[in-house]
């Protein structure tokens, strides 16, 4: 859980770390077109000015436009200022394109500290963003009007025209980008699809396998009983069928197995579940056995419900465990009770037998791993001394506690202690 978690936290980190990468070549970007932007426009400005230098027919026209001298037209004055504004266009059109400046412009041709003499048409909306490029005249027009003259140039959205440039880049890499984000997101959702479905299929498998093992177990029982008692001419065909129902037990250990082998990764599947119903069949199964094997065994459930975040089949095996050592470690007919109720907080299981019981020092081993108490009396019964090492794996993954008490020749109770959710 947690690394799943973690993938995605770098994921997000890398993504936000690209996008300030872009973000800042971006901004380089733009500085270095704004840059270009002013080289190209100083040369410009240098030919603009050069070429304004001299008479010639453009400045000739704007000078008489500006000076309001109409005796060499035989043109309104109105018509003049039309034409030198026309062509003072053209003009500074071609040398802005000839310099690479693409951009909409305007201009205006004032005398300092007064009202302007010629602009262009096109007006702009707002005044304050405009880039302006003055251009003090020189030569033939300022001695003309014996006044200092100055052209200015006029740029707006400077900026977006340096975005449209660097378009070729910010799209793609925008693209790119989505693009990396859709894969990503598409792996991991499809990766996660089929961890659930694994998990589901384990579950499938195990809920499976578990319901095959109560039956085969009780035909087992129940052959095991008829052999006993049964006719002889009977008995060779009972054994043929206890012999397939081990070989069947046998199968189905196996394939449980798997599912534990599966399983370590994420070991137990805890869900929110009522405990009740699992412990009301568990202990019927039990009931059946105890009358097939002649063996004594009483369940007490109290309350309603036991609502935990449970793994219900670890726990369930737990338990069986238990009952099963139960049934195992006693001498004579075994007297075995199992016992439910809420305390506080906790959800208390024990089970209690009346068996052989076990000494204080090999107490505080039997939940140790292939601990197996060593009385010579007991090699009757057969085990690794794995069953309770895993019972106090599941109940301390449950956040549980387990407690013995155990008098030799008297029995055992075994206490399990779940914590219950909080509603419950
Ligand atoms: P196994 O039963 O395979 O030996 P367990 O881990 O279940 O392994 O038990 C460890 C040891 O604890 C057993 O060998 C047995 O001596 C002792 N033990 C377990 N349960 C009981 C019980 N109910 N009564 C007496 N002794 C028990």
């Amino acid at each position: 859980m947690f690394k799943k978690y973690l993938y995605i936290i770098l994921f997000i980190v890398a993504i936000i770390g690209l996008s300030y990468v872009q973000y800042q070549y971006f901004r380089i970007g733009l500085n270095l077109a704004g840059t270009q932007f002013n080289e190209n426009m100083g040369d410009a400005a240098k030919e603009i000015k050069n070429e304004l230098k001299i008479k010639n027919e453009l400045t000739f026209l704007v000078g008489s436009a500006i000076s309001k001298d109409d005796l060499s037209f035989r043109l309104s004055m109105d018509s003049i200022q039309d034409a030198s504004i026309y062509f003072m266009n053209e003009f500074l059109q071609d040398k802005l394109l000839e310099h690479g400046i693409k951009t909409g412009y305007g201009f205006s041709l004032y005398q300092k500290d007064s009202t302007a003499y010629l602009s262009s048409k096109d007006s702009f909306t707002d005044e304050d963003k405009l880039l302006r490029y003055p251009i003090i005249l020189e030569g033939y027009l300022p001695d003309l009007l014996g006044k200092r003259l100055i052209l200015e140039l006029q740029f707006e959205n400077v900026n977006r025209y340096f975005l449209s440039q660097l378009n070729g880049l910010t799209i793609p890499s925008i693209v790119f980008l989505f693009i990396i984000i859709f894969v990503i997101v598409w792996v991991y959702r499809a990766f996660y699809l089929q961890m659930n479905l694994i998990t589901t299929t384990n579950e499938f498998i195990n809920n499976l396998t578990h319901e095959l093992k109560t039956p085969v177990f009780t035909i087992g029982v129940a052959t095991k009983i008829l052999q006993e008692k049964g006719h002889e001419d009977e008995r060779e065909l009972i054994g043929m069928i206890r012999k397939q129902v081990d070989k069947l037990k046998g199968q189905i250990d196996k394939v449980l197995e798997l599912g534990s082998i599966e399983r370590k990764r994420g070991f137990i599947n805890k869900k929110e579940i009522d405990l009740k119903p699992m412990l009301i069949e568990l202990s019927s199964n039990f009931e059946q056995v105890s009358k097939l094997e002649n063996f004594e065994f009483s369940f007490d459930l109290k309350g309603e419900s036991y609502m935990t975040m449970a793994d219900e089949y670890h726990l369930e095996n737990a338990i069986n465990g238990l009952l099963e050592n139960a049934k195992k470690y006693s001498r004579e007919k075994a007297v075995i009770a199992l016992e439910a109720y809420k305390e506080g907080k906790y959800l208390i299981i024990k089970v209690r037998d009346r068996g052989i019981g076990i000494n204080a020092d090999d107490l505080k081993k039997i939940f140790d791993k292939y601990y197996r108490v060593s009385d010579g009396d007991l090699h009757h019964a057969k085990g690794y001394g794995l069953g309770l090492n895993y019972v106090k794996r599941i109940v301390h993954l449950h956040k549980g506690k387990i407690e013995v008490e155990s008098t030799v020749h008297e029995g055992s109770t075994f206490v399990l202690k779940i914590p219950l959710l909080k509603n419950d």
